[in-house]
């Protein structure tokens, strides 16, 4: 029996080692090349396509743009991003509920680029010159461009409200997820070691400001983590509820959805006994109290979830922006003032062509844009015109915790196991690598298996003296 399980594995690792080179060679024509010819190419070519950006609207422009300029041989895209990975933003959820590794929810770049025409730049990009068309990087000659697209995504913009910067904990990246488990883990062992029933209950209270998607799946998560998780481990404080509130300042939770989806959320919050205030903003913080325009929330821990702003360097850019710094785009996407500069994803600002709607700051809407604008420029190098861009919703998926989550597709509102199952295989047939796909699966059924992961892994840097 141990020799046949043996030579099975023998034969199985063979197979996949000899696939994995078989694949290794037919697709890697384009990436055997050294960076500097690739660099030469892009150089040299007719029409030089620069996106800036490899997230969710910089990769599906680079990745249509692939399929559909295969056979221009005088057109070279180069895509620069500072990091050597795309993050899965949606699949952040899981890291931070402790069923999923970091690694299962970003996908290296140069995994994109395997078989595909298109060369890569990793480097951080400093500036960008509209007036003489060229991009400065760091650690790098400036590149050039012919049509320049940029998808540079967002950041969260934190209020300047009393002791809020310096106590605020963030949501946007795994880092983000890695501590909001060390942060609820010191918070149970503050609570364990308290001897003062009011100083336990501030150390179990955790306040989400934001009522938005952010914000409610951060507090779901938290509730998550500690009623599924955590709090397994501690069983002599099973008495001790723990409590989290969300604070929305607009009259209704995820405010930019209908109606009945608002109130399919704020239900499923609340039945778990998540609290909320809507209509409330928070005034300031302190290291035991949070205060509202409610009133003071005993509390240790504050995340903020609200509220997304341009990056700087695209905030610089001498051109019309929105309100949250964000370039104001045509109804082709294009900027205003140079029309051979596209701005999509969260950090361009434009209206649905049709209903004059305003584009939404989605992983969504970043991909459909990508698309549409690989199309446009594809068709304008042939001379066609192209429709202005009005975006077609796939639906709405919110995750509320352990087999709980609001769906709101097409005409349909599901709740509870059915949006939580919906949620899981969207996003698991999404992510576009199955090595990430068999990642997180395995990390579900662990964790259904054997429980969440409880480690506190520390984020800092070694200790030095
Ligand atoms: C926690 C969380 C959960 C979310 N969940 C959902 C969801 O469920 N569904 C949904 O539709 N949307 C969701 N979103 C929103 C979604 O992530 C964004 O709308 C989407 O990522 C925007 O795509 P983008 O291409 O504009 O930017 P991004 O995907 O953020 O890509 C920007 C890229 O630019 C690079 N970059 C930025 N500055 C520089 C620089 N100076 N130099 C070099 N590179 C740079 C970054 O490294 C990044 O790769 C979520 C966001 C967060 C934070």
């Amino acid at each position: 029996m141990l020799k046949q399980v043996t030579l099975g594995a023998l034969a199985l690792g063979a197979g996949a080692a000899l696939i994995r080179r078989l694949s290794y060679q037919a697709g890697f024509g384009g990436q055997r090349r050294h960076a500097s010819q690739s660099e030469a190419e892009y150089r040299e070519a007719k029409t030089r396509i620069l996106i800036l950006g490899a997230g969710f609207g910089g990769m599906s422009t680079a990745l249509t743009l692939d399929k559909l300029l295969k056979r221009q041989r005088d057109t070279s895209v180069l895509v620069v991003d500072r990091d050597n990975s795309t993050l899965f933003t949606p699949l952040l959820w899981p890291v931070a509920n402790g069923t999923a590794s970091p690694n299962s929810v970003v996908v290296p770049i140069r995994a994109f680029q395997r078989n595909r025409n298109f060369h890569v730049l990793h480097a951080h990009i400093d500036r960008i010159d509209l007036e003489n068309r060229v991009v400065y990087v760091a650690g790098a000659k400036p590149r050039p461009y012919d049509i320049l697209v940029i998808s540079l995504g967002s950041v969260t913009r934190v209020p300047d409200l009393p002791g809020f910067r310096e106590r605020a904990l963030l949501f946007a990246s795994p880092a983000d997820a890695l501590t909001l488990r060390n942060r609820l883990i010191d918070a149970i062992e503050r609570a364990h070691r308290a001897t003062d029933p009011d100083e336990r209950r501030a150390a179990l209270t955790f306040v989400v400001g934001g009522g938005g998607d952010t914000g409610v799946e951060v507090a779901a998560t938290i509730w998550d983590y500690l009623e599924s998780g955590l709090l397994a481990e501690y069983p002599w404080l099973a008495g001790e509820r723990p409590r989290v509130v969300v604070v929305g300042r607009s009259e209704r939770l995820v405010p930019t959805s209908p109606k009945r989806v608002s109130r399919a959320v704020q239900r499923s919050l609340e039945t778990k006994g998540i609290e909320v205030q809507v209509g409330s903003a928070i005034l300031s913080v302190t290291d035991t109290a949070v205060y509202t325009s409610q009133g003071e929330i005993p509390a240790h821990t504050i995340f903020w979830a609200a509220g997304t702003t341009a990056p700087r360097i695209v905030q610089d850019l001498p051109v019309e922006k929105a309100r949250n710094g964000a370039v104001l785009v045509n109804d082709y996407l294009r900027m205003r003032e140079y029309p051979n500069v596209y701005v999509i994803g969260d950090s361009g600002w434009g209206y649905d062509a049709q209903t004059g709607d305003p584009l939404p700051p989605t992983a969504q809407a970043a991909e459909q844009q990508g698309k549409y604008i690989a199309k446009l420029i594809a068709a304008s190098l042939d001379g066609q015109a192209s429709k202005p861009y009005s975006p077609r919703s796939l639906g709405h998926l919110v995750l509320l915790g352990r087999h709980a989550g609001v769906a709101h597709v097409g005409p349909l509102t599901f709740t509870g196991l059915p949006a939580w199952l919906l949620w899981h295989s969207y996003y698991l047939s999404h992510i576009p690598s199955w090595r990430n796909r068999v990642h997180l699966l395995t990390g579900w059924l662990l964790a259904a298996l054997t429980g969440r992961e409880t480690t506190q892994l520390r984020l800092n840097a070694g200790l030095r003296e």
